[in-house]
Parts: structure tokens; sequence; C-alpha cells
């Protein structure tokens, strides 16, 4: 078998194993297999957000549409500016107050049965909600915590607005946690957040998302601006405890082979829309839109003594305050015709929870060689 070919296999088999070949005993397996059936926790249906800006208002999520079944982990990816924490804000109802939610409904389903639509509950509802039904850690973890509380008030602050009252038992499910996290409980139980270094603090963040048993857990950027090797350990912490815990998941992130290595299904975003959405087998090896194949190819080599030469995609990030009409994507597009600069594509499906938003899916294909770079089979080994 050909290297790129070998290769490719083997990191497929890494990336999707969970969702496609139950082993044995595997637990991701099994919980991967029972998603594709499994019921719906969160149904984003064409929500739209706009910020207030001194040029007008902009919109930041342009009619996002994606839905998560239980058990799955799900990549939402894209370029800086795409709308990805935005979304996420705007799922938890975190936006600042100079955005609004101006179309959509975001359905969630409790573990009873019981449907809302979150733009709907009331503030009350929601409160209850928030993190005992869904928790966020945020892209900037390092400024996340309160940092004029120690950890363990942040904990039973949080805890106790949500009605426990025993002290004893939410120290000893703070000291729990940091345990699976891989902290020292005591020490970091007592410390204040500069106390601990960058790691650490994340690692505490996802935590305290977890200690109220959420159903579904948003982590933005989980990864970036932590050096290589504690981003290893930090997905490796992600991976263990979702074997443990079982939860749903969002994640937002710019690095592909996370997403390739965590992710069960890929939303792909560019300018506030959701352009590509399937399993990460899918969006990964046989992407339909264009722009996911831009950010695959531009994935840099992690190994290899040959130079090997990114393709960066053409052009930038359109302005938010001035959209190209049609397809966002055209100015940028390789496969742009007439009609993409008229109409901007619906997001259909193209086969098996396969959606893609393009006029021209059955023409796009990506070089297979991409995945030589990409190489998620051995940064995991
Ligand atoms: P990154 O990968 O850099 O985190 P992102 O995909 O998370 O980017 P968002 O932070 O959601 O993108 O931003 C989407 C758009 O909304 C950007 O153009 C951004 O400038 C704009 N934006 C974000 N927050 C605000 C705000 N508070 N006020 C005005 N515009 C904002
Ligand atoms: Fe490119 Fe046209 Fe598809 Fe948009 S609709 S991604 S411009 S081919
Ligand atoms: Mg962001």
């Amino acid at each position: 078998m050909a290297r790129d070919a070998r290769n490719r296999d083997t990191q497929m088999d890494n990336a999707t194993a969970r969702a496609d070949q139950p082993a044995g005993n595997d637990k991701a397996s099994m919980r991967g297999t029972a998603a594709s059936t499994a019921p719906v926790v969160l149904s984003v249906e064409d929500v739209w957000i706009e910020y207030k800006t001194p040029f007008g208002w902009i919109q930041a999520v342009r009619g996002a549409t994606m839905e998560i079944r239980q058990g799955e982990a799900v990549a939402l990816i894209g370029e800086s500016g795409s709308g990805k924490s935005t979304l996420g804000f705007g799922i938890l109802r975190m936006l600042p107050r100079n955005a609004r939610i101006t179309q959509g409904r975001i359905m969630y389903t409790y573990a009873d049965g019981r449907q809302v639509d979150l733009l709907k509950i009331s503030d009350k509802e929601f409160r209850a909600f928030r993190w005992s039904e869904c928790a966020m850690t945020f892209q900037a973890a390092q400024s996340s915590l309160n940092p004029v509380m120690r950890v363990k008030d942040t904990f039973h602050e949080t805890a106790k607005a949500h009605g426990w009252k025993d002290d004893k038992a939410i120290r000893e499910k703070s000291l729990d946690l940091f345990r699976k996290v891989q902290l020292d409980p005591d020490r970091v139980y007592n410390a204040y957040p500069h106390e601990l270094s960058g790691g650490m603090r994340q690692r505490v963040s996802i935590a305290l998302c977890l200690l109220l048993d959420p159903q579904l857990i948003i982590l933005d950027e989980p990864t970036t601006a932590l050096d290589i090797i504690t981003q290893r350990a930090i997905i490796d912490v992600i991976r263990t405890l979702r074997d443990e815990l079982d939860f749903t998941m969002i994640f937002v992130s710019h690095d592909l082979s996370l997403a390739a290595e965590l992710a069960d299904r890929v939303s792909t975003m560019y300018a506030g829309q959701i352009v590509e959405y399937g399993h990460v087998r899918d969006v990964f090896y046989d992407p339909k839109h264009p722009y996911s194949v831009g950010l695959l190819n531009a994935v840099p080599p992690i190994q290899g003594e040959e130079f090997t030469p990114l393709t960066a995609i053409p052009g930038s990030t359109p302005n938010l305050a001035a959209i190209p009409d049609g397809c966002p994507f055209h100015p940028r597009c390789p496969y742009a015709t007439d009609v993409c600069t008229k109409v901007n594509p619906p997001l259909i499906d193209v086969g098996g929870r396969h959606l893609a938003a393009c006029h021209h899916h059955d023409k796009v294909s990506l070089d297979q060689t991409v995945w030589e770079r990409m190489d998620v089979a051995e940064t995991t080994a």
C-alpha cells in the first residue's frame, strides 16, 4: 500500500474509531456508534446574531444550523472571526450587551425528554440551565477564572448558586474533579488563579465545567495559547473525561488535527454561516465545501524532512459589514461560477447526515496527501 494511503487509513481509524468501530469493551467506540441514533440534545436552527458597532449592526452569525446528538463531540472549525465563539455565547445566552439574536431557535432536550427553546425560556429558568445542563470554558481560560477568588471559592459559589448546600460534598466533588483532570487536588483547591500555569488554569476551567454534571459542554479553544506538550496533556484529559463521564461536547478549534482526534462530527463556519457539517470522516476525507478543502490544505506539516509548501486560502475573511452577495466565499473560491456571485446556496444534505452549502458540491474534492501532513496517528502515539 502506498505510504500516503496507508497513513491515511491509519489516521482515519484513529480519528474515527469512536464513531464507527465498536471494539470489545471500548466505551468510546460504543458511544460513537450509539450517537448516530441517539436523541438530539441540541438543535441550532437558523440562528442569526448581530453586534452593534460604530459601522452599524454587523451579522456575526448568519443562519447557523446544526444538531448534536447525545454523546457526540462536535468540532466547530473556521478562521478567526468566522463567528464560532459568538455562536457558543449565543447558545449560553452570554453575549455582550451590544449583541442581539434576531432570529432562530435553539432547542434543547433535557435527559427526561422535555424540550425547550433556549431563546424563549425565562431568565430564572436559564440560570438553572446554565452550568447544570450546559457549561462552557472560555477562549481566554487564563482570564476566565476570577483573579481575586481562590479556586475553591469559585467552585463553592457556583455549586451553591445551583442549590448545593453541603460544603463537604462540594469540596469532595471539586477534589475528585481535580484528580480527574490530573491536578494536585489540595494545592489547586486552595490556590489563586495567578498561582497556576496556563495549562493548570485550563484544567481547572474544564473541572468547573463538569462540577454540576452537565449534559452538554462547550470548550472554546481549549488548547490555544498553550505549549505543544500541555496541549497534548489537555487533549488526553478531555478524551479520558469523555470516556468516563459520557457528556456531549462542542469544541471550538483552529486546530484540525485536534478536531480529527477528538470529534465525531465537524462543523465548518465561514462568515457566520455553517457551510459544512458531517461526520469527521466525511468532512475531512471527502469534503463537499471548497472552504473545508482550503482549511485542510492549509494544515502545516508536523514532521518529515522535506519542505512541503502550504496552500493558503487566497484572499482574506470578508468584512462582516460588507459581505459579498451570493455565496460569501465566492471571491476566494476556485470553483466559483456566475451563480455563486448571485445566490447564497442553502445548507443541504449531500448524503448521510453530511450537509454542505455549495452550488458545486459534487465537483469538490480533496488532494488526499493532505493526510500525510496532518499525521494524526503519529501525534497520538
Ligand atoms: P476566533 O477564532 O478569533 O476566536 P471566532 O470565530 O470565535 O474567532 P467571534 O469572536 O465569534 O469569531 O467573532 C465573530 C465576528 O464578530 C468578528 O468579526 C468579531 O470582530 C465580531 N465581534 C466579536 N465580538 C464582538 C463585540 N463584542 N462587538 C462587536 N463585534 C464583535
Ligand atoms: Fe465556491 Fe460557489 Fe460553492 Fe460558494 S457556492 S463555495 S463560491 S463553488
Ligand atoms: Mg473565538
